[in-house]
């Protein structure tokens, strides 16, 4: 199959430069569009045989279910069954980087699901997606737009390497905003669980609802007769070829120049160590493959280059990665998980 490109032009009509692309997911096909957190590849959500493509062209095993994206917080009541607390996190962060499960309604084909009962939905903020969505008159399926198992995309590029000749179209939008996968909540019995953190922090959440009670998911491997409550999440992520080792500041005096002690050590013995850190770190470092996350407390920024800079690391003779991560407050919960996935929990300690 030939991919095509659109390069989004955000100076002219949105609507004119994204018809074709909705004509694309009427007539059955898959798109890959920007959305503020990463790139998705879309399908109709409503046709069997379409979500099946999807998987087929990430190799994503079938049990993983994918999430919906709406137009408008309302359409939601369309496809499952709405409760307050989705109106409460709809009015306070949608459209935005929030995906809520809830109880499905029969319009959407298991296929989608994973065979569950419950469907995750999805409002995204970014121009792009919303347009794409409002135009092609469907709810659009839509899981990150890699290959099963690799970092998810953050730029046309990243999709690109991954996707093309398998798909029909790359929607090229330019960076996402935020460069991690949304936030997940599921809300059961009035109590919301957070499946998955994102954009939307634990903090931020907790003012609208109420406790938010983190899922041990985000935080431990689950043991392997637990089945966890995002099916994705017992899923091998985010890895660079290379084996990564995480280091976990903890907070005391002097951490960052015993970081820095600890990873040139390990530079010194192997001159193909690389490093993933805050810029404080980076500064003290000595080797070619130094990856600077950003300043030490700008979490945003680190969540934004995460992704692309795993990817880079796939394309150098890189052999073990040593990253480190910040504290677990606003994003940081966020960037310390996808680091646990990166490493497959390997913590060390220094
Ligand atoms: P992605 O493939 O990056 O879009 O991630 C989607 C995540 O949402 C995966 O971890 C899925 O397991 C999770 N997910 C989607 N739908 C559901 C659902 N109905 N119940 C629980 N988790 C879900
Ligand atoms: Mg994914």
């Amino acid at each position: 199959m030939t991919t095509e490109f659109v390069k989004i032009d955000y100076n002219k009509d949105m609507e004119s430069q994204l018809t074709g692309a909705a004509e694309i997911i009427r007539r059955g096909g898959l798109v890959a569009f920007p959305t503020e957190t990463v790139y998705g590849l879309g399908a109709n959500a409503l046709d069997p045989d379409d979500a099946a493509r999807i998987y087929l062209a990430k190799g994503r095993p079938s049990d993983n279910p994918l999430i919906i994206h709406i137009s408008k917080p309302e359409e939601a009541e369309k496809y499952c069954f709405v409760n307050d607390i989705y109106s409460k996190i709809a009015s306070a962060f949608m459209p935005g980087p929030i995906t809520v499960i809830m109880k499905k309604k029969d319009i959407i084909p298991s296929k989608v699901t994973g065979g569950l009962d419950t469907v995750a939905v999805r409002c995204p903020s970014d121009p792009v997606a919303r347009k794409l969505i409002e135009l092609s008159a469907v709810p659009i399926a839509a899981p990150s737009a890699n290959t099963s198992g690799k970092p998810s995309p953050t730029c046309a590029e990243h999709v690109r390497e991954d996707l093309e000749g398998k798909i029909d179209l790359i929607i090229d939008g330019g960076s996402c905003q935020i460069g991690l996968e949304s936030t997940i909540v599921k809300v059961s019995d009035g109590k919301v669980s957070l499946l998955r953190p994102g954009g939307i922090t634990v903090e931020m959440l907790e003012k609208v609802v109420g406790e938010v009670n983190v899922d041990r998911a985000v935080r431990e491997r689950l043991p392997e007769n637990v089945r966890p409550e995002a099916p994705g999440m017992k899923y091998r992520h985010y890895a660079p070829e290379a084996k990564v080792f995480l280091i976990v500041d903890d907070g005391t005096p002097g951490f960052i120049g015993r970081a820095a002690e600890y990873i040139n050590s390990r530079i010194a013995e192997d001159p193909r160590t690389g490093a993933l850190c805050c810029s404080e770190i980076c500064e003290k470092l000595k080797g070619k493959y130094i990856k600077d996350l950003g300043p030490k407390t700008d979490k945003t920024e680190h969540a934004k280059h995460l992704f692309a800079y795993l990817r880079e690391f796939d394309d150098t003779d890189v052999s073990v990665i040593y990253a480190v991560t910040e504290d677990e407050s606003g994003i940081g919960l966020a960037v310390r998980n996808r680091m646990l996935k990166a490493s497959g929990y390997n913590i060390i300690e220094i």
